[in-house]
């Protein structure tokens, strides 16, 4: 028995585009044991498991988490459920309580996307195979941040190879599962400009293996008690300029089709612990960025402005690491 935790960690409401619509999603964060990996050797820009109870939850206490917001999510179309680790790992949510987590919400919210998380070494037949028969639109999120194995393994410790990945994918995409792959912009030790360019040749890795699923870019947001955040505050790492984003999404307009979704929702956006420009443009740059991710239209992309296109420049031909 766990120790009473039936309550999620957080649930929120956001638009957030479905096939070819903006749709109303909820996001609901568990509260789990955490992510097995953050303690065993923890990738250097995740905080996420910094203030997590270690104890085990319980079936019941999943349950209750999940009924607890179970009639705001009546109904709605795309659903999010989040567990700061991977929901396939049986020693964070046993297998019987995935099934119920889908069940239940395929009985209040039958024609929902259901969108939950696992690194790829969850990601087995045993684990998905009962889960397709419960609900037919599951997406699975895998953070393979980039397709490249020495800048994973290297600069962000993730344990896990490009081919480990591929597998992943490739089981979910047979048994009808709909793939979404995180992209880490700009990981420790890493310059702006090389930043750009591993981000950009990831996204055609990515689109050229599986041209059919959802990349989501993901810039560098320093969490706390991280590796990044103590380059950080030795002056040694500044988060991406939003002017590199705009510029990435520009490169790669040439592949983007119907089947391929691009988005990105940067996480402390305009501060300066997330992707930031000079202050002034911050908002202007972020929003046009919102707005091509609900639309799939590279017009709304607001080019680099004036006010700070040229210290972007310079930055970017003089930021060595
Ligand atoms: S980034 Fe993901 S895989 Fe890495 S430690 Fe954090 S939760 Fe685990
Ligand atoms: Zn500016």
């Amino acid at each position: 028995m766990g120790d009473g935790r039936t309550n999620p960690v957080s649930f929120w409401k956001e638009d957030d585009r479905k096939g070819d619509r903006v749709v109303e999603t909820a996001t609901l964060i568990l509260d789990t044991p955490g992510c097995y990996w953050s303690e065993k050797l923890g990738c250097s820009m995740c905080g996420y498991n910094n203030n997590v109870s270690r104890a085990p939850v319980d079936h019941v206490e999943y349950i209750a988490q999940i009924d607890s917001r179970l009639d705001i999510m009546k109904d709605m179309e795309y659903i999010k459920i989040f567990t700061s680790g991977s929901f396939f790992d049986e020693n964070e949510i046993p297998l019987k309580t995935t099934h119920s987590i889908i069940k239940k919400i395929h009985d209040i919210s039958p024609r929902s996307r259901i969108l939950v998380e696992s690194r790829p070494e969850f990601i087995t037949e045993k684990a998905i195979n009962d889960l397709g028969t419960l609900h037919d639109d599951i997406e699975v999120a895998i953070g393979l941040e980039t397709t490249d194995d020495n800048i994973r393994s290297k600069l962000i410790r993730k344990g896990f190879t490009y081919d480990d990945f591929i597998g992943s994918a490739e089981i979910l995409l047979d048994k009808g599962f709909s793939l979404k792959s995180y992209l880490l912009m700009k990981p420790p030790f890493m310059d702006e400009r090389n930043a750009i360019s591993d981000m950009v040749r990831s996204i055609r890795d990515l689109i050229k293996r599986f041209p059919e699923q959802t990349i989501s870019i993901n810039p560098m947001n320093i969490q706390k008690r991280t590796v990044v955040e103590r380059l950080y505050q030795r002056g040694l790492y500044r988060t991406p300029w939003i002017w590199s984003l705009t510029q990435i999404i520009m490169e790669v307009e040439d592949i983007l089709g119907d089947a391929v979704k691009l988005m990105s929702s940067p996480t402390g956006g305009g501060r300066v612990r997330g992707a930031h420009n000079c202050g002034k443009c911050d908002k202007m740059a972020l929003d046009s960025i919102q707005r091509f991710s609900l639309s799939q239209d590279i017009s709304q992309i607001l080019p680099p402005l004036d006010c700070c296109e040229s210290n972007w420049m310079t930055y970017k031909e003089n930021e060595i690491f």
